[in-house]
């Protein structure tokens, strides 16, 4: 196919529909993606869901269809991802199923007719509805090639005994998945582990069934890990490697285009005025979440610290603390209203995360590696403070620390004194220059990924073509 600078657009000659799970960190990847493929000249709908849905408006590049879910409205309250996936999968598949089935089979007919459905792994329900009405699916890993490796093996983790994983056992390597040990491993540390092993049954079934795989990594990242998910899911079509998504798309579909909380800009112009590599972007993504005194200790870490610092806090970071004024209410401590007052310090509800990573003055990332994160870390060369909380933070930290060695993890309880030496640690002394030096070097291979002869550019290409020939 032709590329965006090649000779002129190609007639859309097809549609592909896009589904993606209704979450910040799976709705972004998506739209990276149908944001490259109309870049290649097809015709892009989304489907998305009432619950968290999202704004046309920003995107007049696609076209919407808005499909009737059926998520209960006090699950959808809970917040709860997991709760949220299994109760959304199990309304789309019993009351709001025929809803679903005309929803995409209207969509499938619009001209140009679609090829395809690109879903999310998580929605098993839409991927059964699109089944019978012959729509080929394709699914969008949002997650490492590793994390989707764990879920595959998710059954043989349980008979081996590793999962559901024991106090004694959490530092046990699991040889079949190298370098991963038991607490590195996908389980839950909040909800019960049955649902986990819920959702992740459903997801595999879900790429196992599915004609063909997008995973948001790059051949260069993730090489091993990639070749076990060729061995083990071999009779796919095809799984590509094509990522990092947001280093591919084009404008409209980047940034503010699919945040669900507005982003504050005005952070941008205080970077504008700081020294080159001075500053801690501080962000825990859109679900993470830590308590009220956890919440003290990391501002007055920050406070303490000495380093300009840039920190995300979004409405529920603080468990029981769901809206913007109960989290006003609870005042920031008088070390952090001193350091923004004096200028040291901004903090935002939500940031334009991916334009801040890029920017020079900031030097460093206190993360709790979620893995778009995580690639966008990767992809600015900003080395990282891993906290990671729940899902595959504890793998892709693993991989951070011990595998790319760009970044280290804050272990233990979350206390004012470790924070400072890690921001120290980190921004100020030489092993933090050297994960520095790596991150610099991995952002090296992410360039050469997107280039036009690039890996991450040939999986495109092969996937344009895949998609003409269905
Ligand atoms: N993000 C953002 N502004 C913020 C915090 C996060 O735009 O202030 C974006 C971030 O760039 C990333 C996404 O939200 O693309 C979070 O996804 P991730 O996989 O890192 O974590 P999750 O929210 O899924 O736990």
């Amino acid at each position: 196919g032709s590329r965006g600078g090649g000779p002129g657009p190609q007639p859309r000659a097809r549609r592909v529909l896009v589904f993606p799970l209704p979450f910040q960190g799976h709705i972004d990847p998506m739209l990276h993606l149908a944001g490259v493929l109309h870049g290649r000249g097809l015709a892009v709908t989304v489907l998305h869901t009432r619950f968290n849905a999202l704004d046309p408006a920003r995107h007049p590049e696609f076209r919407f269809v808005a499909v009737p879910d059926g998520t209960p409205a006090d699950v959808a309250a809970t917040g709860r991802i997991i709760d949220i996936i299994l109760a959304m999968n199990s309304a789309m598949e019993s009351s709001s199923s025929a809803a679903v089935t005309e929803a995409l089979a209207s969509a499938a007919l619009a001209d140009p007719r679609a090829a395809c459905l690109f879903i999310d792994a998580n929605l098993l329900a839409v991927h059964r509805a699109a089944r019978k009405i012959g729509l080929p699916t394709l699914v969008l890993r949002t997650g490492s090639a590793a994390c989707l490796g764990c879920f595959l093996s998710y059954p043989m983790l349980h008979e081996k005994g590793y999962l559901p994983p024991r106090e004694s056992q959490l530092c046990t390597p699991v040889p079949e998945l190298p370098p991963l040990r038991v607490k590195d491993l996908v389980y839950s540390k909040h909800s019960d582990h049955e649902l986990v092993r819920r959702v992740l049954a459903r997801a595999s079934e879900t790429v196992r069934g599915c004609s063909g795989l997008v995973i948001n990594t790059f051949e260069a990242l993730e090489a091993a890990e990639i070749g076990r998910l060729r061995d083990e899911l071999a009779d796919l079509p095809v799984i590509l490697a094509a990522g990092p998504l947001h280093k591919l798309s084009s404008n409209s579909s980047r940034g503010a285009g699919s945040s669900l909380l507005a982003q504050d800009r005005s952070c941008i112009e205080w970077l504008d005025a700081q020294r080159s590599g001075s500053v801690l972007y501080v962000s825990f993504g859109s679900l993470a979440a830590m308590d009220s005194s956890e919440f003290l200790e990391v501002a007055w870490g920050l406070a303490e610290s000495g380093h300009p610092f840039l920190w995300v806090v979004r409405p529920n970071l603080v468990r029981g603390c769901c809206d913007d004024d109960s989290v006003r209410r609870r005042r920031l401590p008088d070390g952090v209203e001193d350091a923004v007052r004096a200028g040291r310090g901004v903090v935002v509800r939500w940031a334009p995360q991916q334009e801040v990573l890029a920017h020079r003055a900031v030097g460093g990332f206190w993360s709790h590696c979620g893995w778009n994160s995580t690639l966008e870390a990767i992809s600015e060369g900003v080395p990282m403070i891993c906290r990671p909380d729940a899902v595959d933070q504890m793998m892709n930290t693993r991989y951070v620390q011990d595998v790319w060695g760009v970044g280290f993890e804050l272990e233990g309880e979350l206390e004012r004194g470790k924070i400072k030496d890690a921001i120290r640690k980190l921004m100020s002394e030489r092993e933090g220059d050297e994960m520095r030096e790596r991150a610099q070097e991995l952002r090296g291979k992410v360039e050469g990924c997107l280039e036009s002869s690039g890996p991450s550019q040939i999986a495109i290409d092969k996937l344009v073509n895949y998609i003409q020939s269905l």
